[in-house]
């Protein structure tokens, strides 16, 4: 049996951690001393693009690195602070000599290409609302939110314009501009498209910052869609703080870090912490162009001497079913930390990080609506695998029950919501489009997560399930997670979902869908034996009833188990809102 925490022995760690978790420091903290780090824009003005990249090109680093883009041979093109500010100041130009005004909505479509940064960063600079798009998506989820944003400036390469983008064009009368790069040579512009490169060869490089502030609008993230139809959260440019100190304290940045996230922009993960925040505290970000391949990704990791690498549960497993022979053939002497999000992280993982990685991995939990991380597993922090970690400092949370509309703060050890007291920076603005779901998030100074979870006596929060994905069954309120956790224990799992059925009887019974590791075969044999396990650690009133083998399980884009798909195929209801699902077949 593994020990349930992992003490950090503080002369071991290779940097001092950025945050000290104790009773003084936390009261010590303050958002607006945090604030103060930043740069502001004249006339109390704050920028997201100013803070992350021209107050670096303005300080005494300039030529650091920045960017370190790897093409698919795994080339590196390094673009410095100073590089990036003049280049979406151009950009910024661009939209400006167009007509393009502060408040617009610009969305970028673009695989992990330099003009994805440019434009993000450099509509920000010109204040417009600006919306990464998944480059997977296909066009029909393309349209729908870009219909709901009122995208007027689409960013985009030739090749996802002609495959995507021109077949809905007639049905996006708000989109005046595409501004397009990647033509082949000879070849005309595709019709009523900019050529993106030409404009900004001519775009002067200074640029005075459209006139933002702490709440102007910034960014438009969809959410996963794991629960159901995605929703577009709107964020403001003070998330700028947020993304500042998490990047120092839930990250652990410090200057000299070469950081890679390996989420999609696509994604808020892949914004906030993929562009952002690290470019925020002033450190490089590697950013690769190509799909995961576990191979590549170990070489990511040794090659560019990758120091801090925030991920994923889901490509965690991944790497975890390519078998430790393919870890064990590469060195990461330069890995100091390694985050996690998205999804609850299975102890199983902590612990293979230790052991594949020589680090082990830190879970932290926010969401798309909360901008940035509010619970985490710090550097200076002893682990309990399995758990989220801590509120970060300036984060106070709760779990809470609300009864007849009346809200109830949970004692330790007792599950429920988990909930944040407002305000924090990047708490995000609005659903838009939909009001009454925006309101129905808060309850007094409480934003409610949807998620359920338990606080033990040491603090640390625990991941019980959604909402939604919880089940009831004979009185007892089970967690998916903790089920799928205690099926990922045996060697042969590589991955597991859980879902309720409805039972006359006793309400709900529990369903497991398993995935195996390469080299294992679905036997009668072993369905016996993971039931037993699961029986044996969980006791039959939580253990699963039924276990099905499946080749594979359907995730979101995002990487996200799609619990509530499963259960629509296994009770033969609609499967609703898929335009986030991989691999849809
Ligand atoms: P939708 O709201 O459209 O159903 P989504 O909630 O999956 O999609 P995101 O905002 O991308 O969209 O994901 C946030 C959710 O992911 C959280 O509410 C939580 O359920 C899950 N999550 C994130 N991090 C963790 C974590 N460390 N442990 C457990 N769950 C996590
Ligand atoms: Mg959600």
């Amino acid at each position: 049996m593994r020990p349930g925490i992992i003490e950090k022995v503080t002369n071991e760690l290779r940097v001092t951690p950025n945050w000290q978790d104790s009773v003084q420091a936390r009261a010590a903290f303050s958002w607006n001393n945090e604030a103060s780090a930043l740069a502001g824009l004249p006339d109390g003005g704050l920028n997201l693009t100013f803070e992350a990249v021209d107050r670096h090109a303005r300080g005494p680093q300039p030529d650091r690195v920045a960017l370190r883009l790897l093409d698919r041979a795994g080339q590196a093109s390094d673009i410095s602070y100073r590089d990036l500010s003049l280049q979406t100041n151009r950009f910024a130009h661009l939209l400006r000599g167009l007509g393009v005004s502060a408040g617009e909505r610009l969305f970028v479509l673009c695989e992990r290409s330099l003009e994805l940064y440019l434009g993000v960063l450099g509509g920000l600079k010109q204040g417009c609302v600006v919306s990464p798009l998944f480059s997977a998506f296909g066009p029909e989820p393309i349209a729908t939110r870009m219909r709901l944003g009122d995208g007027s400036i689409l960013v985009t390469s030739e090749a996802l314009y002609r495959r995507k983008v021109a077949g809905i064009r007639s049905g996006l009368p708000s989109l005046r501009h595409v501004l397009l790069f990647g033509v082949p040579e000879g070849e005309p512009m595709p019709e009523g498209t900019l050529d993106l490169h030409a404009l900004l060869a001519e775009a002067d490089d200074s640029f005075t910052m459209a006139a933002t502030t702490a709440d102007s609008p910034s960014l438009l993230h969809f959410t996963s869609g794991t629960t159901g139809t995605p929703k577009g959260a709107l964020h403001v440019h003070g998330a700028a703080v947020t993304h500042y100190v998490t990047g120092k304290y839930a990250l652990d940045l410090h200057p000299d870090d070469i950081y890679w996230c390996s989420a999609d922009p696509g994604w808020v993960t892949g914004t906030s912490y993929g562009i952002l925040a690290p470019l925020m505290l002033g450190v490089t970000s590697i950013v690769d162009c190509a799909e995961f391949d576990a191979e590549r990704w170990y070489q990511i990791l040794e090659r560019q001497r990758v120091s801090v690498w925030y991920t994923a549960p889901t490509a965690i497993r991944m790497l975890m079913k390519a078998g430790t022979a393919l870890a064990a053939a590469h060195r990461f002497p330069a890995l100091r930390f390694v985050a996690s999000v998205g999804e609850p992280l299975n102890a199983e993982a902590v612990w293979w990080g230790l052991e594949a990685l020589g680090q082990p991995i830190h879970d932290n939990w926010w969401q798309t609506e909360t901008g940035g991380i509010m619970v985490a597993n710090t550097a200076g922090m002893a682990i309990k695998p399995g758990s989220m970690g801590k509120p970060l400092p300036g984060v106070e949370a709760a779990i809470v029950s609300i009864e007849n509309g009346q809200l109830t703060l949970q004692g330790d050890d007792q599950v429920g919501e988990l909930a944040l007291k407002k305000p924090w920076p990047a708490l995000f603005r609005a659903y838009l489009g939909q009001e009454e779901r925006y309101r129905r998030c808060f309850a007094g100074e409480w934003y409610l997560s949807g998620d359920l979870a338990r606080r033990d006596r040491d603090g640390y929060y625990w991941f019980v399930g959604r909402n939604d994905d919880v089940i009831k069954s004979a009185g007892h309120l089970i967690g998916p997670f903790e089920v799928e956790s205690v099926l990922m224990e045996l060697p042969a799992v590589a991955e597991a979902a859980v879902i309720g059925k409805p039972d006359p009887l006793v309400g709900e019974t529990v369903k497991a869908f398993v995935s195996l590791k390469g080299g294992y075969i679905a036997s009668p044999v072993l369905h016996d034996e993971l039931l037993g396990h699961a029986r044996k650690r969980l006791g039959a009133a939580v253990a699963p009833k039924e276990l099905e083998f499946v080749a594979s399980l359907p995730h979101t884009r995002s990487g996200k188990l799609m619990r509530r798909l499963l259960k629509a195929r296994e009770l033969g209801l609609p499967e609703g809102d898929l335009s986030t699902l991989e691999n849809p077949s």
